[in-house]
């Protein structure tokens, strides 16, 4: 009869007669689970401390020994018992104490999210249950046919868009799922420089899940042109298109490699430092989102500005840059955005806008802008995006470290090519379940920029005006069903910000 216990991480077994004992050295020295790479059904260990060191296991013990003191501690015990043969075995339960401290602080992570979401996110402007609203009033805000080709666009466009969101996920889970895919990914390299192999295979499969997006991508731009709201050329889009997934491509497989050269690195420690730079990666792209309108081409207009800054004065509102971004040539669509932290901090227009609403509704939409100005709302979002990618690094590092996830995906040793699908899938699949979850905390902050920017602009008729523009010129579903409303909408519907607008404050 043999027993299965914990050695370096991995299961191995005893004869029952030696079981107590053995358990006991092995204790002793620590099982240095973390200097072990792998252990192969042959008995090769492969350490993972500096050079591979390879060494034989078999009925006797352990022979050949070349280096690592730790090891040799293991190796002596080995002999000693000589009873202690590697196994395939299922998962038993082992834990790496990386592992554990990983899966733990994610766990921390998402708890101090929850905590500050539900301390700073204005959850009592949320706007009021739809029955207690004016919807039928707010409803007269459109003519029937303004309603009937907003309904139309969003019973064409939601199956595409809803799809599109998916695909990425939904591939790099199969992608997990499948030995058969995860080998592909592990052919592609050279077998003995794993950096080159992981980035590779990071590459590769970000491409892949990319173009899992495009047909979905595609069909929604068919829908959006056909109903006037995309009307660059298809060479265009196509190019904005794939700079775009060069970009996500080119950042995601840098951080891919760098997080698994870590964990190579240092088990023990490394995780702290993938889990860090997570956070930090999601600060500087918050501070570089105003950068992204220079793709467009921006400019600032002296007498817009002053207009804004005459605005936020009134309000005692610090507002950072002011510009206009041009994209009438590409879209109809109306926005106005607020971006960046900080000394990037900056108030867009879109050119649209300018050239659409009346002054009265430029102001408004300028007020609702300055309220997330004064409420630092990108200040928290930055927070909460950073606490919600750290926590679910932690959880992917965690399964990574974990012996029991990497003996199901065939981790062998240095090449650790699966655990780029399983970093790749894990963080796809957090940021799917992120949606929600921000559209739930954005639609509280809407709702709060709406309420105090009426009291800002002062003009509540201007307000509504702005929001049915917005909606009909947007194509802005107007009653959606519940469920998607949950699930994808980041402000109130435009009938819910209408009501709002002559809904009594309490
Ligand atoms: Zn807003």
């Amino acid at each position: 009869m043999v027993q299965r216990f914990p050695c370096f991480g991995f299961p191995l077994t005893c004869d029952a007669h030696t079981t107590d004992a053995c358990v006991e050295v092995f204790r002793q020295q620590g099982l240095a689970a973390a200097r072990v790479g792998s252990l192969d059904a042959r008995g090769v260990v492969r350490l993972r401390d500096g050079d591979v060191v390879v060494t034989t296991l078999d009925a006797a013990g352990v022979t050949r020994l070349r280096r690592s003191s730790e090891t040799q501690g293991w190796i002596a015990s080995c002999r000693r018992f000589g009873s202690c043969v590697p196994t395939r075995v299922p998962h038993d339960g082992v834990v790496h104490p990386a592992s554990r401290a990983a899966a733990v602080t994610g766990l921390v992570l998402l708890l101090a999210g929850g905590v500050i979401a539900a301390v700073c996110v204005p959850w009592d402007a949320a706007v009021a249950p739809w029955a207690e609203l004016d919807i039928p009033s707010a409803l007269t805000s459109f003519t029937e046919q303004q309603r009937a080709e907003i309904a139309a666009y969003a019973d064409a466009a939601w199956l595409p868009g809803l799809l599109s969101i998916l695909a990425s996920p939904v591939l790099a889970l199969l992608v997990l799922a499948s030995s058969r895919a995860r080998r592909a990914l592990s052919r592609i390299g050279p077998r003995d420089r794993p950096v080159v192999r992981d980035f590779l295979a990071a590459a590769v499969l970000l491409l892949l899940t990319r173009l899992a997006a495009l047909p979905f991508d595609l069909w929604l731009a068919v829908v959006r042109r056909g109903n006037g709201l995309l009307i660059e050329p298809w060479a265009t889009w196509l190019l904005r298109w794939s700079g775009a997934t060069l970009l996500v491509a080119l950042l995601g497989t840098l951080a891919v490699t760098i997080a698994l050269a870590l964990l190579r690195r240092s088990p023990r420690g490394g995780w702290i430092a993938v889990v860090a730079g997570a956070g930090i990666v999601v600060a500087l792209v918050s501070l570089a989102v105003p950068y992204a309108n220079l793709v467009e081409g921006t400019r600032s207009d002296p007498r817009v500005r002053d207009r804004v800054l005459a605005i936020a004065d009134a309000a005692g509102v610090e507002v950072g840059d002011v510009v206009i971004v041009d994209v009438a040539d590409r879209s109809p669509v109306l926005n106005a955005t607020v971006s960046g932290w900080g000394p990037t901090r900056t108030v867009t227009l879109y050119d649209t806008l300018l050239s659409t609403a009346t002054p009265e509704q430029v102001d408004a939409i300028v007020a609702h802008e300055l309220v997330h100005v004064r409420d630092n709302d990108v200040v928290l979002g930055t927070v909460l995006a950073m606490l919600g990618a750290t926590a679910v690094v932690a959880f992917a590092v965690a399964l990574a470290l974990s012996p029991g996830v990497r003996r199901r995906l065939g981790v062998q040793g240095r090449a650790d090519t699966p655990l780029v699908a399983l970093l790749v899938g894990v963080v796809l699949a957090g940021s799917l379940v992120a949606v929600p979850v921000s559209s739930t905390i954005s639609r509280a902050i809407e709702a709060r920029a709406d309420r105090d920017a009426l009291v800002i602009a002062g003009d509540p008729v201007a307000y509504a005006d702005l929001i049915a523009l917005l909606a009909v010129t947007n194509r802005s579903t107007l009653e959606p069903p519940q469920w998607r409303y949950a699930l994808v909408f980041t402000h109130p519907t435009p009938l819910q910000r209408i009501a709002a607008t002559s809904a009594p404050t309490s």
